[in-house]
């Protein structure tokens, strides 16, 4: 059988978003240590990029850490609506406050409310009322490349500790299970 994994996706409708940040209180609450013991929007890894004059209301979800900001700037402008530049860049990077653990400079990823038990939907999709955000998950084959990777870096560990002539033993008798 092909082995598979899991997708998670938050599907953003820009034009239901009302820009009234439950999605910031409730991932940033969430995320307090305990748990829901204090609000700090500035530690949320959703943010909502707002121009009211524009028209604008933004949610972008925090992605990977940059150490650098880029050369480049981009502007969009979509149906009429102009967005300042790096509106839709989910980088915790130098060139904003967003994106950053206040207290400490660490930078902040969305991680799709990770925890045990799971949750059916991640607080910040359960909060907006508006239903901007819509979660969604599908299965997806894992490219046969990617396990081999995955496979290399696993046998070489057990390898480092336990020696190659047990690793091969071992996956000799995988084999013969199988
Ligand atoms: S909770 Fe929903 S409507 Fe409110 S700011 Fe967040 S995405 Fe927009
Ligand atoms: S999915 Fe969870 S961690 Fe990610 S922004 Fe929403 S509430 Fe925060």
């Amino acid at each position: 059988m092909t082995p598979t994994k899991t997708v998670k996706t938050i599907k953003i409708d820009v034009d239901k978003c009302n820009g009234c940040r439950a999605c910031e209180v409730i991932c940033s609450s969430f995320h307090a240590t305990p748990r829901f013991s204090s609000v700090n929007p500035a530690r949320a890894r959703i943010r909502v990029i707002r121009d009211p004059l524009e028209d604008v209301y933004l949610p972008v979800y925090a992605g990977e850490y940059t150490a650098a900001e880029c050369a480049g700037r981009d502007q969009y402008i979509i149906d009429g609506r102009r967005y300042e530049e790096c509106s839709f860049c989910r980088a915790s990077c130098p060139s904003r406050d967003i994106f950053t653990e206040p207290d400490s400079d660490l930078p902040l990823k969305c991680d799709m409310c990770e925890s045990d038990p799971t949750l059916e939907e991640p607080w910040c999709v359960q909060w907006c009322l508006a239903d901007a955000l819509v979660y969604e998950e599908r299965q997806e084959e894992v490219p046969a490349a990617a396990l081999l990777e995955d496979l290399d870096v696993d046998l070489e560990a057990i390898a480092n500790k336990h020696g190659w002539p047990k690793v091969v033993e071992a996956v000799r008798r995988l084999a013969e299970k199988t």
